[in-house]
């Protein structure tokens, strides 16, 4: 069976027709017979007639909702795991699969009668009863872990489930609309999402479009009505382009094997709705496909293409060098014919180019481990299959390990579906991205729904208005007649959706001015002074100009502005107002800071330390300990007995608030510095409060190090809040140059704040 011939594989699931009536044919025993010798593979076929017998005898009498006997279910069951390719004991176990849950057989008979493989499947099938769970929700969880357990030991449990949910799919019109819709959403949700991850396209392509159909009839139909009016249009456009392109490819590829495909209706409602394309920008509804031998013959076929009609730019996706996670490998480009008739727009299409292994991996996915027991398929299939199995065994671990955890939240968060169904209490459905909350919801219907915005409800229930939502829920916005507090700036933070975060910050900039703008300098000063930067009066116009400028904003209220409504982030500016902050403000004194100088000159300059004492002349004068005043702190001088005259701030408690009326007025004595205050270095002390870290001390000694600050001393302690404090004696130039110390030392990480102290 090695060398099927690959085109009849190919058509194995007929096209769908886009026509409303999907129920599914009545299937009947013969026919699957007749299938199973179609095939062309070997089966023991005495034991599916085994099994296909003691199954009719148990669903004796049983009726499906359609009203159809029950029996037509397990062999319709059968006949699609036929024509995936499976296996003798997977067929027989589809036909058993409903009976130990429906009827009064029991695991052991079937265990009995057709082996401990079969019954073991049949166990991972079979729902346990309702009775012991407290919720609907606690049963569908218990079911699927049990399933996966199963499918953990042998993964045609799953493959099984899979074809089980899809016939229950194609026969769903025959249930209750809420039924449907329930069915619908789990299958969307964890069935097609499972067939994904297994690679089996066919399913889980037509998994996803019945879904849809109940999900959202109204957009399904367009959709199919569009598809069915192009049919004969697009049936002769791909039969001329198949030909055409064979007759250019056959040249060097004589093997080449041609086929056209359409997208599946969920794919092109996607691109519609998440996309907003339309219809005719989608350009790879049809597509052409080319299966060739090998992956040189790929590249080969590649260069045909591209010189046989034009290459859309960007639209060349190379899945052989990068495979997709499930497995998937093909070369994609699209490309335009000019049509025939001069006045016709020229047609873009897609063509998909992949060898033979490729093409049956990506249609049966882990099913070609079965289906082909030799040749390349069979190699491909072999690789899924064990992606597959450590797949499943990674998420049974997960759920193990996470105890509060049910299984579908673990399979969802690993599946992860880019996209959510939400409906309105009409039952309109919006789709929304992943992680999409209720403002995202509400500004989704229209803005003016999320301006008037008070509350919201989901399933019925009232929660706050930043809950993420999931699908299948019914959200109900509450609004107020008129705009009362508008949205505020936190949805910002709350909105996954750009169209959320666009509208919100539009009706900031267009509503809210005046309030943006004074929230706007708030934050901007606030971040600001939390990075240490101070902005002189002197330097502000110039500095906020070009901070104006370089946003491409006219005004500084208006860039204010824009910081208010977030439409300039502080975060994403931070960097750049540091360079223009160290550039444009600080830059002068940290040239001065880095002049070095001799010892000898260092001593020299010390010695005078700047300060002029009103009618003393070459007095010794020294620098009061209590308040190690600067070059620019407001001084005085206090005459001392025998030590000459030390200088304390004004500010200084040591120096009494009324001069004229203290002990011994006579020993203050007005003190100024001398012009020249450049290049003298002064003690000063500084407290940082840090959250307390492992290496924060070496941190701080480093980055005064760097900065070639004298440090004269340095301790730390711990406070009972689990912070620490920092206390460094360092020698500093000017205010100027401690200001840049500081923002420096902000700057490391864990400092929360930064204070000087008097004390030494
Ligand atoms: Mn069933």
């Amino acid at each position: 069976m090695a060398n099927e011939p690959v085109e009849k594989n190919m058509e194995s699931f007929k096209e769908r027709d886009y026509t409303d009536n999907v129920v599914d044919k009545y299937h009947t025993y013969d026919e699957l017979v007749n299938n199973i010798l179609q095939s062309g593979k070997d089966y023991d076929m005495k034991a599916i007639e085994n099994a296909y017998l003691f199954a009719n005898e148990a669903h004796a009498g049983q009726k499906r909702k359609s009203g159809e006997p029950y029996i037509v279910h397990p062999i319709s069951v059968a006949d699609i795991l036929v024509s995936l390719g499976m296996d003798t004991d997977s067929v027989v176990s589809a036909l058993l699969h409903d009976v130990v849950e429906d009827t009064p057989v029991t695991l052991e008979d079937i265990e009995k009668k057709f082996g401990s493989t079969v019954a073991q499947i049949i166990n991972g099938l079979t729902k346990l009863s309702k009775i012991g769970f407290k919720t609907k929700e606690e049963h569908q969880a218990e079911n699927i872990r049990r399933m996966l357990i199963a499918t953990n030991k042998d993964i045609r449990v799953l493959i099984i489930k899979l074809a089980d949910r899809l016939n229950n799919m194609r026969t769903l019109s025959a249930m209750y609309p809420q039924k449907q819709r329930d069915i619908a959403r789990e299958t969307m949700e964890i069935y097609a999402p499972l067939a994904h991850r297994m690679g089996i396209r066919q399913v889980k392509e037509e998994l996803e479009d019945l879904s849809l159909r109940y999900l959202d009839p109204v957009g399904y139909k367009q959709i199919c009505d569009r598809l069915s009016e192009q049919q004969s249009n697009r049936e002769a456009f791909l039969e001329s382009i198949k030909n055409e392109l064979r007759e250019k490819l056959i040249v060097d590829i004589p093997d080449v094997v041609m086929s056209g495909r359409v997208k599946s209706v969920n794919g092109i409602y996607h691109k519609m709705i998440m996309q907003g394309k339309s219809f005719e920008d989608i350009y790879d509804i049809y597509a052409v496909r080319v299966i060739v031998d090998t992956v040189a013959e790929c590249y080969a076929a590649l260069g045909v293409v591209h010189t046989t009609y034009t290459p859309l730019p960007n639209r060349y996706k190379d899945y052989i060098t990068m495979p997709k996670s499930n497995g998937y490998m093909s070369l994609h480009t699209t490309v335009l014919r000019k049509s025939d008739d001069p006045n016709a727009n020229a047609v873009p299409f897609e063509v998909q180019i992949r060898t033979k292994e490729m093409h049956l991996t990506a249609e049966y996915g882990v099913a070609a481990h079965w289906k082909y027991k030799t040749g390349p398929a069979a190699e491909g299939g072999k690789v899924v299959f064990e992606n597959t199995v450590s797949w499943i065994r990674k998420m049974i671990e997960n759920q193990m390990d996470s105890e509060n955890t049910d299984v579908i939240t673990v399979i969802k968060d690993d599946i992860m579906p880019d996209e959510i169904y939400v409906f309105t209490p009409k039952g309109d459905l919006k789709v929304l991205p992943t992680g999409a909350t209720v403002i995202d919801f509400a500004y989704a219907i229209h803005s003016q729904v999320g301006h008037r915005m008070i509350g919201a409800k989901i399933d019925g229930k009232i929660v706050p208005i930043n809950t993420e939502l999931q699908t299948g829920n019914v959200v109900e916005i509450q609004t107020t007649k008129e705009i009362v507090n508008g949205p505020s700036r936190d949805w910002l933070k709350m909105a996954s959706t750009s169209e959320a975060k666009n509208k919100i910050r539009s009706w900031f900039k267009n509503e809210r001015r005046p309030e943006n703008i004074a929230e706007g300098r708030t934050e901007f000063e606030r971040e600001m002074k939390r990075a240490g930067m101070i902005i002189p009066e002197d330097k502000y116009e110039e500095f906020m100009t070009e901070q104006a400028r370089k946003s491409h904003i006219d005004s500084i209220d208006d860039f204010y502005a824009a910081i208010g409504y977030g439409g300039i982030l502080m975060s994403k500016i931070m960097p750049r107002l540091r360079e223009d902050y160290s550039r444009m403000i600080v830059k002068p004194v940290e040239s001065v800071k880095m002049r070095s100088f001799s010892e000898d000159e260092r001593r020299a300059r010390k010695k005078d330390l700047g300060v002029r004492v009103e009618g003393i002349d070459n007095c010794q004068i020294k620098m009061s300990r209590c308040c190690n005043p600067l070059p620019g702190d407001d001084i005085i001088g206090f005459i001392t007995r025998g030590y000459g005259v030390s200088i304390h701030k004004r500010s200084c408690s040591n120096v009494p608030q009324d001069l004229e009326h203290c002990e011994s007025p006579e020993r203050w004595i007005k003190a100024s510095w001398a012009e020249e205050t450049d290049y003298r270095e002064f003690k000063t002390t500084l407290k940082l409060t840090c959250i307390d870290r492992k290496g924060l001390l070496a941190d701080v000694t480093t980055q005064l190090s760097l900065m070639h600050i004298g440090i004269n001393s340095l301790n730390s302690r711990e406070l009972k809040d689990g912070n620490a404090v920092i206390t460094t004696t360092i020698s500093v130039s000017s205010k100027e140059h401690l200001a840049q110390i500081i923002a420096k030392l902000n700057r490391i990480h864990g400092v929360l704040n930064i204070e000087r102290t008097s004390g030494s």
